[in-house]
């Protein structure tokens, strides 16, 4: 293609809202044959909700609910923010004040530990929050019966949340996050392309599993830390396929660098946002499409 393709193009792309960082990201997006997706915050809202809890010892849930909250105050975690929400509804039915605003305890030693949770101390008392994989890390008990409410919520593509404090489990918070409204189209779109779809993700297998198949994927990549990201798309790659990325955490930067294509949310984090050479800036995942679509026009045009 001309320079002038090449400046129309990304252009063309800008004003739809789709910002191509140069003509090498313009070129090598109509080579792409796979589709690697983030889950949370990309084929998801990014907006989870808590629609459970559950006590697994005799605790005050306004207790239970302001230590937690403490813990993730630091934290950049859409799941904080939906646990925050949480704990500040608890906190005004208490208080019988829906305009009153929580002061939470004081936190020492926060600690965000990469696809896994959180980590602080409040009052003296060492919290953790987040997946299996961070309480088997600090030799937390799961029994099967927490087992079993966990894969009874992967089942219901929700998320199990673990809190234990001072390495003793004290209760389960389940989280929704829905589907991106056109998520389910764009991934049907991109296999009529003959593109493949496929999920990459830190959640456990069976949320990913659900969430998977409600959007028509069938390849799943899950319990996913974020250099392993990285190293799936390079696994893609040395098997012949031309990978596009698209995520929005600070956990899919790494794959966004890697990918032949990173492709970021533009709702997401300033990190993937950089890491990225395409950034979809109405954080709408057709708009992969519409990317792929300006590439093609581009660069099949003149051959
Ligand atoms: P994803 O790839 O789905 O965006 P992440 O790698 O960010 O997921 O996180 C993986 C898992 O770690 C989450 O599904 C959750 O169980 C846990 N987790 C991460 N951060 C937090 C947090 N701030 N609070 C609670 N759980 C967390
Ligand atoms: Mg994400």
């Amino acid at each position: 293609a001309t320079p002038t393709a090449v400046m129309v193009g990304t252009g063309v792309g800008a004003s739809q809202g789709v910002l191509i960082k140069g003509g090498h990201a313009l070129e090598n997006t109509h080579k792409v044959n796979c589709v690697v997706f983030d889950k949370t915050g990309t084929l998801t809202m990014g907006a989870p909700v808590v629609v459970n809890v559950n006590l697994l010892r005799d605790i005050n849930i306004q207790e239970f609910t302001s230590l937690v909250a403490a813990a993730e105050v630091n934290s950049e975690h859409p799941l904080a923010k939906a646990i925050i929400e949480y704990a500040k509804k608890c906190w005004q039915q208490e208080e019988k004040n829906e305009s009153s605003s929580p002061i939470w305890p004081e936190v020492r030693d926060f600690e965000a530990i990469t696809g896994q949770g959180v980590k602080a101390v409040v009052r003296g008392r060492e919290v953790l929050i987040g997946n299996k994989s961070l309480m088997l890390d600090h030799s937390v008990d799961i029994t099967t019966d927490v087992e079993e409410k966990l894969k009874e919520a992967e089942r219901l593509a929700q998320t199990g949340i673990l809190i234990s404090f001072d390495r003793e489990l004290h209760g389960i918070l389940v989280v929704s996050d829905p589907l991106k409204p056109g998520a389910r189209e764009a991934i049907s779109i991109l296999k009529s392309m003959k593109i493949s779809s496929m999920i990459m993700t830190g959640d456990n297998l069976g949320t990913a599993n659900a969430i998977a198949k409600e959007v028509g994927i069938d390849v799943v990549f899950a319990e996913a830390k974020p250099q392993d990201k990285a190293q799936k798309v390079k696994e893609l790659q040395a098997a012949g396929n031309v990978v596009a990325m698209v995520g929005d955490g600070i956990n899919d930067s790494p794959a966004l660098v890697a990918a032949d294509v990173g492709i970021a949310i533009g709702a997401g984090t300033d990190i993937a946002i950089e890491a990225a050479d395409v950034v979809l800036m109405k954080s709408n995942l057709e708009d992969v499409i519409t990317a792929i679509d300006l590439s093609r026009k581009t660069f099949w045009r003149i051959r």
